[in-house]
């Protein structure tokens, strides 16, 4: 894998690329990533792979909760999806914020 020192992209291959595909950097701007900040990279996939897949499931639980307040039974249900659905919408919110500061930082989704 490279990295290019300029953006932070990350390129799977056994050479750099030519140019950066995200900010165009020269080839010499690549630098090979090998051991421990390889391990970096790996980890940090997997944990933006868990955010992902809670998002999903966020998006599930707002999807559920909007046909829960459709189906209007009581008023206590109607109140027990609106707070899922205002928890859903935040932590979906907040699990997307924390994927972009570790992009921003250059650890990679
Ligand atoms: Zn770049």
């Amino acid at each position: 894998m490279w990295k290019c020192s300029v953006c932070n992209y990350v390129h799977n291959g056994e050479e750099a690329p030519h140019k950066c595909p995200k900010c165009g950097a020269d080839q010499e701007k690549f630098n090979q990533l090998t051991g421990e900040s390889l391990e970096k990279v790996e980890i940090s996939r997997f944990s933006n792979s868990l955010l992902k897949e809670l998002i999903l499931q966020m998006e599930q639980l707002q999807e559920l909760a909007e046909a829960g307040i459709e189906d209007d039974l009581d008023p206590g249900c109607v109140k027990l999806y609106k707070e899922a659905l205002e928890s859903a919408k935040f932590l979906k919110q907040t699990a997307l914020a924390e994927i972009e500061i570790h992009v921003s930082r250059g650890k990679w989704g």
